[in-house]
């Protein structure tokens, strides 16, 4: 027999058991539990400010085209707030041109306008053509530098005053992992904020489990792709996520303690360290940790 919803007098069937909190939920309060995250993640990182203009960074995929769905659902009668969405098309053969379609549809349908940037045309050459190339480190090292370039410019550019991403939580605890692993104390402390110079960014997927974002899309009928990236496995963080889905098979409970364990030890991280002048990319001129950015340096090698 199906367990019924841990909701005080709901009589509904639960469609989902969430081990790490110990609640069965029905579907109406399953889609307001996780609404209820999302709301508060915003709250907790970002306030929305009247008459921000919303750059959603959409790949296509369930994350992000749940995530839109949501802040339209959400933010559905405040008219002062403007919502657009980035989509980067990094040239990635049978893969990217399906996603975009599936970004492209979702975006009409909630009446969002989309913007399409191509690594080609930014960059002069696809994620395809790097890959060629043999060098040591994976594609998705080269893929995420370039999409963040695309995102922090083009937001601008674009007038944005928040950008919204679609991590979920466990997008977010493969990095805190990855970054522990590398004893990457910089990273981990970036992970809490940008830097003052790129237009401010909020997560408001990072505390819903990837499979609750999934579940989630499937209940609101949004529609979603299930190809994969034939990258994604060559990447360390593939190996990260598989070992933290095992841990989380045998011990429920571990991405979270993780996320909340970052959270608490992140309050002793450094912060921005004063007075550090903030450089500009002799390349193409935008804020930059070193006197190249990282872009630049990949299209220099490209080159
Ligand atoms: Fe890019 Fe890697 Fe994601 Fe593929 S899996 S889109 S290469 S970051
Ligand atoms: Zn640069």
């Amino acid at each position: 027999m199906t367990p019924g919803c841990s909701k005080r007098k709901c009589k509904n069937h639960a469609i989902i058991h969430q081990k790490y909190s110990g609640l069965h939920f029905c579907e109406y309060h399953f889609v307001e539990d996780v609404e209820r995250k999302v709301k508060k993640e915003m709250r907790k990182q970002l306030m929305v400010e009247r008459g921000d203009k919303i750059a959603v960074a959409l790949s296509g995929g369930k994350d992000s085209s749940a995530l839109l769905y949501m802040l339209k659902k959400i933010f559905h009668n405040r008219n002062d707030l403007e919502f657009f969405a980035i989509a980067a098309d990094e040239g990635i053969n049978g893969f990217r041109s399906l996603t975009i379609k599936n970004a492209e549809k979702v975006a009409n349908e909630l009446e969002v306008k989309l913007f399409i940037f191509s690594f080609e045309k930014e960059f002069g050459f696809t994620l395809d053509e790097i890959a060629s190339k043999g060098f040591e480190q994976a594609p998705c090292t080269f893929c995420g530098v370039l999409r963040r370039k695309i995102l922090d410019r083009k937001a601008k550019e674009l007038g944005a005053t928040k950008v919204v991403t679609g991590h979920n939580m466990d997008d977010e605890v493969q990095t805190i992992l990855i970054n522990y692993i590398r004893g990457d104390v910089e990273r981990l402390r970036r992970l809490r904020g940008r830097r003052e110079e790129f237009v401010p960014r909020i997560k408001p997927l990072r505390a819903v489990p990837e499979k609750e974002v999934a579940l989630y899309a499937l209940a609101a009928g949004i529609p979603i792709i299930t190809t994969h990236c034939p990258y994604a496995s060559l990447s360390f963080r593939f190996t990260v996520k598989k070992m933290l889905n095992e841990c989380e098979m045998k011990h429920p409970g571990t991405k979270y303690s993780l996320l909340r364990g970052y959270e608490r030890l992140s309050g002793f991280l450094p912060t921005a360290q004063p007075g550090k002048k903030l450089l500009r990319c002799t390349r193409c001129g935008e804020a930059s940790a070193s006197r190249i950015c990282k872009a630049c340096e990949i299209v220099e090698r490209m080159n």
